[in-house]
Order: structure tokens, then C-alpha cells, then sequence
């Protein structure tokens, strides 16, 4: 009989190296996600550049003004006025993705 041992230590190893970089994104991106969503609230609806009327692309910055201008990354160049807050536009489930919690509890 050929018994082939399997080195399950070395392998539960590998896979938790693997994750150690995916959990410091996970972490930026929940304290993104974080700041994100409080502006979210703010801005509800609305995700148009207001200096060009343009609707910006999924992952593109926006910069948002006390005023409650909106400018995309190219308006923002031109602005003298200092943004209070900026996000990145997301598609719809953006907000809904808490899962990484998840991960780190299984
Ligand atoms: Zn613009």
C-alpha cells in the first residue's frame, strides 16, 4: 500500500500567507468603505459631476464641496475651492459588501 501523507500543516500555511495582504486591503477598504458611505448618506442619488454634467465612471474619484458641487477629477484640476471629501463612484452593490467580516470569522 502506497500511503501518500499529505503536509496539511504547510498547506494551511500557504493559504494563510496568501490572505495576509488580501486582509490589510480588506482593512483599508472597510475604513474607505467607512468614509465612503458617510458621504454616501450626504449625496444620496446623486453622482454627476455638477461643473460638467457628466455622469463619472465606476472607479473614477469625485471630489464634493461644501457648496455641494460634485467635480469629477478633471473639473477638480481647475478648482480653487478645497473639497471637503472625495469617493470613488461605485456600481450598486458597493454598499452592500460586508462580507469580509465574514471571511475573517470562517
Ligand atoms: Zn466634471
Amino acid at each position: 500500500m502506497h500511503a501518500t501523507l499529505q503536509p496539511a500543516g504547510s498547506l494551511a500555511r500557504e493559504a494563510e500567507s496568501d490572505h495576509v495582504p488580501e486582509t490589510i486591503d480588506d482593512m483599508l477598504e472597510l475604513e474607505l468603505a467607512l468614509l465612503r458611505r458617510g458621504l454616501d448618506q450626504r449625496l444620496a442619488g446623486s453622482e454627476r459631476c455638477t461643473c460638467c454634467n457628466r455622469t463619472p465612471l465606476v472607479g473614477e474619484h469625485v471630489y464634493v464641496y461644501e457648496s455641494g458641487t460634485i467635480a469629477c477629477e478633471l473639473c477638480r484640476e481647475g478648482r480653487q475651492e478645497q473639497p471637503i471629501g472625495s469617493r470613488t463612484v461605485h456600481g450598486p452593490e458597493f454598499g452592500h459588501t460586508m462580507r469580509l467580516t465574514d471571511r475573517r470569522a470562517a
